[in-house]
């Protein structure tokens, strides 16, 4: 069975760091946008220590932040303890790394993508994409169980 889910100027597959600033920047610029994340609670997942910052990605932390992005001010929302990486190196390689509460930190994202305008968080696995005329379809596959 399938039924027509919706039209979007822009949709975002997967709602990890990447995708949450990719759906946020759309629908800042007016898009209308939908964000598909596998699971809902793990959107902005950190699968780590969990840090934001560091060594090569730190300058993305602050890239994003001056573009306007969230990553860095979920950090500071969700701050535990943070680090001057390489101080016995030479400041090229000073790097800043702090450590965040993970689930906060994803809880924190999750609520600032439902409180966007023009952008719906939607939980849903996308498992084709086919380009039409002059855009793409996305397929998702969705569980549903009923008793008849
Ligand atoms: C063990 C580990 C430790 C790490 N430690 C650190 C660290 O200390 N510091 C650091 O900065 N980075 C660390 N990283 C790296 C960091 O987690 C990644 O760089 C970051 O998560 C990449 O973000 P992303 O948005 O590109 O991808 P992801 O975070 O992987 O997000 C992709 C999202 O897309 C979803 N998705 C995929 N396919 C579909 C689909 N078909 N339909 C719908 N949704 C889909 C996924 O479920 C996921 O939620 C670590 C990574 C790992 C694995």
């Amino acid at each position: 069975m399938t039924y027509f889910a919706g039209e979007y100027d822009v949709a975002v597959i997967g709602a990890g760091h990447a995708g949450i600033e990719a759906a946020l920047a759309a629908a800042r610029l007016g898009c209308h946008t939908a964000v598909f994340t596998i699971n809902m609670d793990a959107v902005g997942n950190c699968p780590c220590n969990p840090s934001i910052g560091g060594t090569a990605k730190g300058h993305l932390v602050r890239e994003l932040d001056a573009l306007g992005g969230e990553m860095g001010k979920s950090a500071d929302e969700c701050f535990l303890q943070s680090r001057m990486l390489n101080r016995g190196k030479g400041p090229a390689v000073h790097s800043l790394r702090a450590q965040i509460d993970r689930r906060k930190y994803a809880e924190t994202m999750k609520h600032k993508l439902e409180l966007q305008e023009n952008l719906e968080l939607r939980q849903a696995e996308i498992i084709d994409i086919k380009r039409t005329g002059d855009g793409y379809d996305l397929t998702t596959q969705m569980l549903a169980s009923a008793r008849r």
